[in-house]
């Protein structure tokens, strides 16, 4: 497989622009939403802590965000540049279950690799230089969902690229697959729990990963190093009780 480098630099300004997009609707609508509308009941009944966000502490997320957003655009252009797109090989019903089933690969590939790659970079030895960035929201607000240092940011989508280049997941898949990563991501730092208490203790439900979950990471920095499933954390003894 070759490279296209004749498609690199307009392929970084799309993605960087579709990255950096994307993250500011999906954090400024759950801002919109959760937080702008001071009276909102649902998150006076629902906020995961007493404090308010400082006004430091949401430029400093929306920077480093935005930065990420550069890095992954960056990476990525790299990586698509002169690829073609990937269609789905079915019709109908089992294009839908082909969809679905690519999806799901995706999901539990990001999973698996965010749950190990996270509780490394927790590790003493590599925590301040690595990921400490994430960690200085100790009340994360729905705009430090991207904000990571810059070698973290890589460290968090480098998983894709032997995907992007040598398994064939369709290109519509990818293109939803990334909507959703950024929604679960923002919805875990929204600092409101959107899904009901009793979900948590749900013999199936639970299995999920809360924004209650990810809100204790931050102020315990340590423990729930899951993504979109507390499944890592349960088998391996790290989910905070
Ligand atoms: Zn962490
Ligand atoms: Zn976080």
């Amino acid at each position: 497989m070759t490279l296209d480098t004749t498609g690199v630099l307009p392929m970084m300004a799309a993605l960087v622009t579709l990255h950096a997009v994307r993250y500011l609707l999906a954090a400024g609508g759950a801002w919109l939403f959760f937080w702008s509308w001071k009276s909102n009941p649902w998150t006076k009944a629902k906020r995961l802590q007493a404090v308010d966000f400082t006004r430091a502490d949401v430029l400093r997320e929306v920077w480093t965000s935005l930065r990420s957003a550069l890095v992954f655009g960056t990476l990525f252009g790299v990586v698509y540049a002169g690829l073609p797109i990937v269609k789905l090989e079915q019709k109908g019903v089992g294009a839908a279950l082909e969809f679905s089933a690519w999806l799901l690969f995706l999901l539990v590939v990001h999973d698996t690799y965010f749950y190990w790659a996270h509780r490394f970079a927790h590790h003493p030895r590599v925590y301040g230089w690595l990921h400490s960035v994430h960690h200085q929201s100790r009340n994360p607000s729905p705009f430090a969902a991207l904000s990571f240092g810059t070698l973290d940011a890589v460290v968090q989508v480098v998983w894709a690229v032997p995907i992007v280049r040598f398994v064939p997941v369709p290109s519509l898949v990818w293109l939803v697959f990334s909507f959703l990563a950024i929604a679960i991501n923002v919805m875990g730092h929204c600092g409101v729990e959107p899904w009901p208490v009793s979900w948590q203790r749900h013999p199936v439900l639970k299995w999920l990963n809360f924004a209650t979950m990810h809100n204790q990471h931050h102020l315990q920095v340590r423990g729930n190093y899951g993504l979109y499933s507390s499944a890592w954390d349960r088998w391996m003894g790290t989910l905070l009780s």
